[in-house]
């Protein structure tokens, strides 16, 4: 059944402080959060959504967990009465690794929450420093832990390209995240955001953001730790809206095709791995088989990803072929005389 979020923006209410990164309002294109429109939002969306679809009302953009404990009640309640009349089938929300108690668990509990989205961002202490999280990782491992012994479905959400990152701290973030028991993932490159302390440090040159053509190579490596483990990657980069379409001033990896690109990459990385490991004979065609969904992802934009194997490898033929045996991301290659 197809799912669909229904999503509320809550644009930093809860936050403690502000992470160097983030600006929740350019973010979300959202200005200012009223309770009051809340249903009003909840009823628009349900009335543009699929009856058939299973949808989940989601609070998503800040804390929510670290708000004031009346106004969350007052939000759960309002999403409540929607599961309820049975319009929604359950609820889901963000938040950060501190904001994660038993006792916060115990309260969510009680509604229909079915799914929390958890900040963990990085595995690595320097990289959350310098990062101004104000959490560790300890806190994230104990807050993912928890969540899944208090029967919620766990998603974590990464991001790649922070202060004092690399790739094998981001491929260690999202292996600590599989030992934490993740069901799902989200991965965010960074985005810099005007406004913010990163811009600033990206403006003195104590920060080089990332290039698009590195935020797709970064990704691509740790969507294979995701997909290697059969989790499933929701998300990679942040939504189109509004409130990004009008920024002129971004830096970083910023594409609205970025989650396209990164894939690109994967398919890209797999296929080099496993052409390396088959070393097919010079007058054999390689032949690259996916899912048949997959084809043109494989293939890449433009057919980038055929094209960059030809210049590798210019005196062998390869064959990219959909195959109804393989779902997912899976690939599989094997040589065939021409
Ligand atoms: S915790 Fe989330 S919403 Fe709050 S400042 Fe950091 S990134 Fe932004």
């Amino acid at each position: 059944m197809r799912h669909c979020n229904i999503p509320i923006f809550v644009p930093h209410l809860g936050c403690p402080h502000t992470c160097v990164f983030c600006n929740q309002r350019t973010i979300t294109g959202q200005k200012a959060f009223s309770v009051d429109t809340v249903c009003k939002t909840i009823e628009q969306q349900l009335a543009t959504l699929p009856p058939d679809a299973e949808k989940e009302i989601a609070f998503f953009g800040g804390s929510f967990t670290a708000i004031d404990h009346t106004l969350m009640q007052t939000l759960l309640s309002l999403a409540e009465h929607y599961v309820r009349l049975g319009e929604v089938a359950s609820i889901r929300l963000s938040t950060r690794p501190d904001a994660i108690d038993r006792e916060i668990l115990s309260l969510l509990g009680q509604y229909s929450v079915k799914t929390i989205e958890l900040g963990i961002q990085s595995s690595d202490d320097t990289v959350l420093s310098l990062s101004e999280r104000g959490h560790t990782a300890a806190q994230a491992e104990t807050a993912s832990r928890l969540i899944k012994e208090h029967g919620f479905s766990l998603v974590g959400q990464m991001m790649l390209g922070l202060p004092g990152s690399t790739e094998e701290l981001e491929i260690q973030t999202a292996q600590s995240m599989l030992r934490w028991g993740i069901d799902a993932a989200r991965i965010y490159p960074t985005v810099v955001f005007p406004e913010t302390a990163l811009y600033k440090m990206a403006k003195n040159r104590s920060y080089r953001p990332l290039s698009v053509t590195e935020a797709a190579t970064r990704c691509a490596a740790v969507l294979e730790c995701f997909y290697a483990a059969n989790i499933p990657v929701i998300r990679i980069g942040l939504c189109e809206t509004e409130g990004l379409r009008e920024e002129k001033n971004l830096l970083g990896a910023y594409h609205p095709a970025l989650g396209e690109l990164c894939l690109n990459q994967y398919y890209l990385r797999v296929i080099l791995r496993e052409l390396s490991r088959l070393s097919p004979a010079p007058h054999e065609t390689v032949v690259i088989e996916v899912a048949p969904s997959a084809l043109s992802q494989a293939l890449g934009q433009k057919k980038s990803n055929l094209l960059t194997l030809k210049t590798l490898y210019p005196n062998r033929k390869f064959l990219f072929t959909p195959s109804q045996k393989l779902c997912g991301k899976e690939v599989k290659l094997y040589s065939k005389e021409n």
